[in-house]
């Protein structure tokens, strides 16, 4: 067995400098004039019959600004070393596509480009904004690698979180996407030195499965075949529910987590009692502000009459599918990853959550006074917003530099 190296000395990249020198090159990327007016003067614009409304709160969010910068400090600072990254450091393409070109190389399937196991002590690693999960991270630290981490405060609360539910001997019944990054790294702080387990939901009726079991047991080979890869090793439904702990990945959409929670406590309270159930049910409220914020200015907007909704984002931005699914309840709504989506008037392709891929839809944008919505999940820039509106009135026959004057 390999002895560990050194653990890397801690390097301060936010020096005024450096931070400096990454605003520019970030605003270079990410900015966009046009938004910030339009923020800036309520978030209406209209022009020849058309009005185009921006939801109070959009784009990127805190944790991944913080996460930006730190890679585009990192890749200044560190210009003598390789630089990795353990995958996206959020989820838009397009950011990702620039942190490539700033030559940090990603370790993590499907767009992997290194082995973590080809690391050495020289090497920075920058963790991303979701988090890695804990054994990855061990390995890096053990390689001594210099690990630059991102990882948002909000995630780390629902760290501290489970990991108090492990340590309690608690099971940790994570409502999020077992496959998503944070949901991962979540789910491997729930068990702590052999103690704790998890289990995680997605949907409603994943929540009912679990309730029904919960108040009658059941068949557990079945139970476990469902939950396949959503739950930690020598996870045993018939042992490990009787104390649970609910907490949520942070983009959840509030309402559905809440209704997870409040289910899962009603089928406790029904097995051991409403006494007990105040030892063997807890819950944290894990959404972050972020999240929160975007879907409450999307729920006032939703709130007027508009004809349709543009949601700009990346496919897999877990925060951005439910802004657009809150849209998609209420009127046409057009999720696309940017403008190019947005092909002619007669024809937009956008993504289909329920179908997990692209579709075309005919006739989209209709000939006459119209009002579109826009809005954009917290890992979007605002570049990319901008781009959405231009291309918009481009097809409604208002060209750019008529709309800057407008
Ligand atoms: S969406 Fe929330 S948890 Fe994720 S980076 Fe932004 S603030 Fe942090």
């Amino acid at each position: 067995m390999s002895t560990p190296a050194s653990p890397a000395k801690r390097v301060n990249l936010r020096t005024p400098d450096v931070m400096a020198a990454v605003q520019a090159q970030v605003e270079s990327h990410y900015r966009s004039e046009v938004v910030e007016k339009l923020r800036a003067t309520g978030g209406t614009l209209t022009c020849d019959g058309l009005t185009v409304r921006l939801a109070k709160q959009f784009g990127f969010c805190y944790g991944v600004e913080r996460a930006i910068d730190l890679a585009y400090a990192a890749a200044k600072v560190f210009t003598d070393r390789r630089l990795f990254i353990l995958g996206e450091i959020i989820h838009n393409p397009e950011v990702n596509e620039q942190i490539a070109a700033l030559g940090i190389r990603n370790l993590i399937p499907p767009h992997q480009q290194a082995e973590v196991e080809d690391l050495t002590a020289e090497d920075v690693v920058i963790v991303p904004a979701f988090g890695t999960d804990v054994k990855t991270l061990g390995r890096i630290k053990e390689l001594g690698c210099q690990v630059v981490d991102t990882t948002c405060g909000d995630v780390m609360s629902v760290w501290k979180r489970v990991r108090q539910n492990a340590s309690d001997d608690v099971t940790s019944i994570i409502h999020g996407k077992a496959t998503h990054e944070e949901t991962k790294a979540t789910a491997s702080r729930a068990v702590v030195a052999g103690k704790g387990h998890y289990l995680i939901v997605l949907t409603l009726a994943d929540t009912d499965y679990v309730c029904a079991f919960i108040r009658r047991e059941g068949d557990k080979a079945a139970f476990l075949e469902r939950f396949r890869g959503a739950y930690s090793e020598g996870f045993d439904p018939t042992l490990h529910l009787r104390r649970v702990g609910v907490a949520n990945q942070t983009t959840m959409m509030r309402g559905e987590t809440e209704e997870v929670q409040r289910r899962i406590e009603a089928a406790i309270k029904d097995r051991d009692g409403a006494e007990k159930a105040r030892e063997s049910f807890r819950f944290f409220d894990t959404i972050c502000g972020a999240t929160q914020e975007r879907q409450d200015a999307l729920r006032d907007m939703l709130a007027a009459p508009m004809d349709l909704l543009i949601v700009v984002g990346g496919y897999n931005s877990s925060n951005t599918a439910h802004l657009a699914e809150m849209g998609e309840a209420k009127l046409p709504t057009y999720f696309i990853r940017n403008a190019t989506r947005l092909e002619s008037r007669a024809r937009v392709t956008h993504f289909d959550q329920h179908a997990k891929r692209e579709v075309t839809t005919e006739g989209w944008l209709p000939d006459r006074p119209l009002t579109v919505g826009i809005t954009a999940g917290a890992s979007c820039p605002n570049n990319l917003i901008e781009e959405t509106i231009l291309r918009l009135y481009e097809l409604h026959g208002v060209g750019a530099e008529r709309l800057r004057g407008a």
